[in-house]
């Protein structure tokens, strides 16, 4: 018997291949009371583990640097800097010297204490962390117990996918073997340090499986599905097919679709559509523009800040945004301001851990409770303006007041670089993103002072729905075509054209093919959609008819449950897309014809 289990699809790709289980736990520390004379040996021992560690650290990160790229190679950074942190050191060497524990043990009390700490939150950016922390303390207690590296990949010899219960930046990084072709794991979300490197390195992976590694043994033949989510284990033969067929009808159609991505998008009936990438890095920009995005409708700074040891400088900002906005010289770059809190906290910032992190401290609120953290980014977009067509979109807006304070420090900042002599461009646009009800029920009064509207859908259906949009127990309750959804995405549409302000959509429903259609129908026509998917996305608009859209769009508006709109979007597509393998699914990817 098969077993098929859903996770979180983390990087495209389907494989079939061998589980290779990688058991890897923190070592375990034998107990040991020195003697009075061993102490000072055992604090030199310390001090030269914690030097090997260092030595390490700096090779991997080289390594990332020269593979992936600086800003992937800085996810090693938080690490270095535990390694110095006084609290971390002293608090070890005091274990040794007042209770006279080894230093392997003593650093073993250390982490764990500070692991107690950090796990009071449910805040996954926290517990991401809590993910390098256990990293580092794996390669600190090898190098005190001579233990050898659990991390060895070289002798695989048969096409594998790597099955573990997580796994940590420095094991991914050092993945060269060509035989390893997937990797699924119980936990880990999108946004974990060691998923971003797998991303990077292109191998297909899923996360947030539960409980794959109860289910998978070494050896066990694996089907996994970067694009749906999917793993099967020990598929049967109806399975296997089925899996032979998709990737094959995949890989025609991605060839396909390359070679159609310079073209519009206009659909059948001809209603063209714009449809701009959404930018996790800068290093990613050349790949947007080749993936032929209309501009980057979401540039996601906060991927800036997360991974570092201190905000980046104003120097370094400008740099980056000028990257983006000269890449697309003549289309417009939407520029979010930090979205920091929910999943996206840097350690360094030393936030307060909170119940709730996503109805706590974040986006606008930290904004504009802390300024001081925002001010460098100001002045650097506003410099960057003059590189070409640089947005300003402020995040998680509920209400105008919030709109008017970040404009009146916008201001604050326009006026200290007119009195250094400056250049910025006047009449920017500042836009807010519509990710709460209070926004999407009070847009009227928010396209008074916006220059323009981002729906960010992510956030939208998490908020309405009340389901945590990063926990996988919730994920079929996380439903963008829940009826009120839809409702909501209707009722910004009409308050945007009225009040002739543009308006685009931001959020993973938009690489759907439902969610598309159902924006089309909704008169939305410009969708921003991760960069990579853009190819694909403008390849199934050009097989749909925007008057079926609106009819599809209508009949949905009227539907009573999540199912319904579906059905009746799905209807409306009839067979001018072949929606088979995501029938009765909401997927993050877009299926082949
Ligand atoms: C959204 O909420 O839909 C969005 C695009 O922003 P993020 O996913 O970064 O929260
Ligand atoms: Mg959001």
């Amino acid at each position: 018997m098969s077993t098929v289990l859903d996770g979180f699809p983390a990087a495209r790709g389907i494989v079939s291949a061998r589980v290779h289980r990688v058991d890897w736990e923190i070592p375990t520390v034998p107990h040991r009371v020195l003697d009075p004379s061993e102490i000072d040996d055992e604090l030199i021992r310390f001090a030269e583990a914690r030097s090997a560690a260092r030595q390490r650290l700096e090779e991997l990160r080289a390594r990332t640097a020269e593979r992936l790229g600086e800003v992937e190679a800085r996810i090693f950074d938080p690490q270095m800097l535990m390694l110095e942190d006084s609290e971390v050191v002293e608090g070890t060497e005091r274990y040794v010297r007042e209770n006279r524990l080894s230093a392997a043990r003593a650093f073993e009390f250390r982490m764990l204490e500070l692991k107690a700490r950090w796990s009071r939150t449910s805040n996954p950016m926290v517990l991401d962390r809590l993910n390098d922390l256990e990293d580092l303390q794996t390669r600190v207690l090898a190098a005190l117990l001579e233990l050898a590296d659990p991390w060895d990949l070289d002798s695989i010899a048969e096409d594998v996918v790597i099955v573990a219960s997580n796994l940590t930046p420095s094991m991914v990084v050092q993945i060269e073997s060509p035989h390893v072709v997937g990797i699924a794991t119980d936990h880990g979300t999108r946004g974990s340090h060691w998923v971003i490197l797998a991303r990077s390195q292109m191998i297909p992976t899923v996360v947030g499986l539960g409980e794959v590694t109860r289910h998978a043994s070494d050896g066990d033949e694996i089907i996994l599905d970067g694009r749906i989510g999917r793993v099967i284990i020990e598929p049967e033969e109806q399975d296997r097919t089925t899996f032979l067929e998709r990737r094959a009808r995949l890989r025609t159609w991605e060839e396909a679709i390359e070679s159609e991505a310079r073209q519009d998008a206009v659909t059948r009936d001809g209603q063209p559509m714009s449809i701009r990438g959404n930018l996790d890095l800068p290093v990613e920009v050349e790949n947007a523009k080749a993936a032929g995005a209309d501009g980057i409708g979401l540039f996601r700074t906060e991927f800036l800040v997360l991974g570092r040891s201190a905000m980046p400088d104003e120097e370094e900002q400008f740099q980056a945004y000028r990257r983006v906005a000269e890449a697309f010289d003549g289309q417009a770059v939407y520029v979010r301001l930090f979205d920091l809190g929910g999943d996206k906290f840097p350690m360094f910032l030393n936030m307060p851990a909170e119940e709730n992190p996503f109805l706590g401290w974040r986006a606008v609120r930290v904004l504009l409770d802390k300024p001081e953290l925002f001010r460098a980014q100001m002045r650097a977009l506003l410099r960057a303006t003059v590189h070409g067509d640089v947005r300003i979109m402020i995040p998680l807006v509920n209400d105008v007041d919030e709109v008017q304070r970040v404009r009146a420090l916008l201001e604050e900042e326009e006026d200290r670089l007119r009195r250094d002599g400056i250049p910025f461009s006047r009449g920017y646009k500042v836009g807010v993103m519509i990710e709460t009800p209070a926004a999407a029920l009070d847009a009227a009064e928010l396209a008074r002072h916006a220059d323009f509207f981002s729906i960010g859908t992510n956030d939208l259906v998490q908020y309405t729905l009340a389901v945590d949009r990063t926990n996988a127990h919730l994920a079929p309750r996380y439903n963008p075509f829940h009826p009120s959804v839809v409702r909501q995405l209707h009722s910004v549409s009409r308050v945007a054209r009225a009040a002739g302000i543009e308006l685009s959509v931001c959020g993973e429903m938009a690489a759907t093919v439902l969610g598309a259609f159902l924006l089309m129908g909704l008169d939305i026509d410009t969708l921003s959609v991760a960069w990579h998917t853009v190819p694909e996305l403008k390849s199934v608009l050009r097989e749909l008819e925007a008057t079926s859209a609106r009819t599809a769009a209508r009949a949905a508006l009227a539907a009573s449950s999540a199912r319904d709109v579906m059905e009746c979007l799905a209807d409306g597509i009839g067979d001018a897309v072949d929606l088979a393998p995501f029938r009765g699914r909401w997927e993050l990817a877009l299926p082949p014809r």
